[in-house]
């Protein structure tokens, strides 16, 4: 087969006969993961278009998912410039990382202010994603003050009262035609949205994910 001579030909496997796999994920473009693939694994994961590794803890072949159910779809397979890393896309059907949590790297390294106010990626949504953090923050910090700190420390059903009006000031402004209403409306419903996301624990990722699936599918009805 073509991608099979491809591989043969244009992937440098290491000493050990492996090469690292990068997974992100095709739709919310998030690193997920990193592990080894070996030849084999690389081969049944093109046949089966799902990943498989190399588990050198357990130096066994290892079917991403098949004691979790997380398995992950393929959607495009490339590989860098000089062949010693991969490049997986994929459509996850739940978290990447044995964890629970979305991805593995959720472990964050805090660097000093000057570097971490570096400019954002130029994503239209990035700063819902960036909404989301400073609202994990104030959760785990609660600062004085803070609007949002003080929606924690009244609880869910504060943030859920404010999630109810803040949608029918929203419908208000849509009925009575007002865009610049609808406008700050909307952003506040967002705003309190994801506040409640933050309280509930379920990450932002997560509705993104399930969104892209729904449309991707076709609708059985
Ligand atoms: P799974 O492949 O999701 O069924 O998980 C099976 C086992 O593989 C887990 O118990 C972990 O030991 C390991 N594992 C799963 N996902 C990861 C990951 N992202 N990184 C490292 N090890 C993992
Ligand atoms: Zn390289
Ligand atoms: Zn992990
Ligand atoms: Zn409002």
């Amino acid at each position: 087969v073509g991608s099979l001579e491809q591989i043969q030909n244009e992937i440098r496997f290491d000493e050990a006969g492996l090469v690292p796999a990068i997974v992100q994920d095709a739709t919310t473009k998030n690193v997920l993961m990193m592990a080894y693939m070996n030849l084999e694994s690389l081969k049944l994961s093109v046949e089966s278009g799902e990943t498989w590794f190399w588990s050198r803890s357990r130096q066994q072949l290892w079917h991403k998912g098949a004691t979790s159910g997380n398995t992950q779809r393929i959607t495009s397979l490339s590989y860098d410039c000089d062949g010693d890393t991969l490049l997986i896309q994929v459509l996850p059907q739940g978290p990447a990382c044995h964890t629970g949590n979305v991805t593995c790297f959720f472990n964050e390294v805090s660097l000093d202010k000057k570097v971490s106010r570096a400019i954002p990626a130029n994503d239209r949504f990035a700063v819902l994603a960036e909404l989301e953090q400073i609202i994990a923050q104030r959760e785990k910090e609660r600062p004085e003050g803070a609007y949002t700190t003080y929606l924690f420390e009244k609880g869910v059903d504060k943030i859920l009262k404010k999630v109810g009006e803040e949608t029918a000031e929203a419908i208000i402004a849509a009925k009575n035609k007002d865009n610049d209403e609808l406008r700050l409306e909307v952003s506040d419903l967002i705003y309190h949205l994801l506040v409640l996301l933050e309280e509930r624990k379920l990450p932002l990722d997560e509705i993104m994910t399930e969104l892209s699936r729904r449309h991707e599918r076709p609708r059985r009805d």
